[in-house]
Order: C-alpha cells, then structure tokens, then sequence
C-alpha cells in the first residue's frame, strides 16, 4: 500500500545572519520502508530523531527534500497538491492532541462531518447516520454529538479524534503520538479500540510513538529510528529478543 524510498527532509536551520554557514537539520535521512494491506508499522525512537517529520512527509503536508513516497502505486511526493487530495482522503492523521486542535467552538458533529464535507462525501442525512455509527464503534454515546470538545477527557477526546480519521474510510492511519498523552489504563483502551478498528477493517498503520512497549504491543514489525536515519527494521518480537542496533539495546535496556 505505502513504499517510502530514500527518504531525505532537511531543514534549514535558524533565520540568522550566518544561516548559510550552519548546516541544514538532517529530520530525515534516507529512509525506506514498505507498508502492506492491513499492516500496522510501528516507528520508534528518541525525541528529535524525526518521527513526525516523516508522519507528515507520508502524508505530504511537507515536501520531501528528496526521495519518493508512494501510495496504491501513485507517487505522492511529485504531484500537484490538486492531485494530491484525492489520496488524502484515503489517509487520516491522528495526532497526540485533539483536544487543543479542535475548533473549541465546534460541535462533536461539526467536528465529525467536516472531512466528509471537505471531500463530498455522502448526502447530509448520510453524513449524519455514518457520525451516529462512527461515535459507537468509538465506544462513545450519541449524547456526544452537540457536545464541545472541552467536555471531554483526553481518552474520550482521543477516540472522537480516531472517529474523525474514519470518516472518509481511509486506507492508513498515521497515529502520531496518538496514545502518548493517556494514562496507562486508558492508553491500554485506546490501543485496542484501534486494533479492533484493524482487524474489522483491514487498515493499515503507521504507528508513531516514543514507547517501545506501546508501539510492539500493536505493530507486526517495528522500526527504530535514530538521528534520521532506520537504525533496524524486524518483527516486534525479534526486536525484543535479539536488537541489533546500540539504540535498540539502550531503549531495551531503559523499559522498566
Ligand atoms: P518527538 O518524539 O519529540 O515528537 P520526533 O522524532 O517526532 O520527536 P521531529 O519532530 O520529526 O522529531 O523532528 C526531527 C528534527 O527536525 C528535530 O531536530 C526538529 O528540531 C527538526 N524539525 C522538525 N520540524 C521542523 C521545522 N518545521 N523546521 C525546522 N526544523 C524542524
Ligand atoms: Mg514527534
């Protein structure tokens, strides 16, 4: 479904007077990877090392400084935003915050049926049926639907956010940090709503997070990021057991 090759974001760094003298930021530095049908792709690794940065380069809202991303066979990565947005559709973020990203004057279901507006999806009527449907496969009472964001936790708020990411019947989730914010029981519920989520609907996902436990507890293979780069890629249960890589043994060693 998803093939990234060569994946490469610098950014420039600082707007001084000597910008042109420092280095620019390697977020991301030469990374390839695949995703299959149905799979989810766990990524870990250390603050900085750039992790959202390659999130967002999957989901072209940042253009690569080179290399390519390709998505049901369509590279992303050279074309024109218009035709870009199509694929959008097809791929949803779901990010560590709902909460404050919301439009605080937003109703849960305004909130729920503007990516359908935004991509014509469904008549009014049918727009309101699949908000309905979409907040109980979420766990969460129709009541929620004239509610405002604030009146919820971060769990309840985070299940609106994957209930908003399901809208257009998207193909991947990238949950960035999606569980990171929770506490550990409502971390725990959250995983398995969005495990549950998978198995009923083949998705696949690219799931981001700084917690090893966490990202094998629901990924098929995991990759290790540091500093840029993949510093290995295997089975959840292979990385445990066997890590190759210096990082991986240091964030082995540093589970509690
Ligand atoms: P965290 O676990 O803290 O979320 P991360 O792995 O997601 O970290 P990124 O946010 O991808 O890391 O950042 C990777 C590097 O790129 C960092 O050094 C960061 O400072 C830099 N960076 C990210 N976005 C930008 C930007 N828009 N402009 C300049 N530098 C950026
Ligand atoms: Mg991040």
């Amino acid at each position: 479904l998803l093939e990234v090759t060569d994946l490469v974001k610098h950014f420039p760094v600082g707007g001084g007077l000597f910008r042109k003298e420092s280095p620019p930021v390697r977020a991301v530095d030469g990374v390839s990877f695949s995703i299959g049908r149905g799979e989810t792709l766990g990524l870990v690794g250390e603050s900085g090392s750039g992790k959202s940065t390659l999130g967002r380069l999957v989901l072209r809202l940042l253009d690569p400084t080179s290399g390519t991303v390709t998505f049901d066979g369509q590279d992303i990565t050279t074309a024109r935003q218009s035709q870009v947005k199509p694929l959008r559709r097809r791929m949803q973020l779901i990010f560590q915050d709902p909460v404050s990203s919301f439009n605080p004057r937003m109703t849960i279901e305004d909130l729920l049926m503007e990516p359908m507006v935004v991509h014509g999806i469904g008549t009014p009527a049918e727009r309101k049926r699949r908000c309905a449907e979409l907040l109980d496969q979420v766990g969460l009472a129709s009541s929620a639907l004239a509610k405002y964001p604030h009146q919820f936790s971060g769990g309840q708020a985070q299940r609106i956010g994957i209930a908003r990411a399901l809208t257009t019947d998207p193909d991947l989730l990238v949950c960035d940090e999606a569980v990171s914010a929770l506490d550990v029981s409502i971390q725990a519920q959250v995983l398995n709503l969005l495990k549950s989520i998978q198995q009923e609907q083949g998705i696949s996902y690219l799931f981001i997070a700084h917690d090893l436990n966490v990202v094998r507890y629901i990924s098929d293979r995991v990759c290790v990021m540091y500093l840029g780069k993949l510093a290995e890629v295997g089975g959840s249960d292979r990385i445990m057991a066997d890590p190759l890589h210096p990082y991986t043994q240091a964030l082995i060693r540093s589970i509690p």
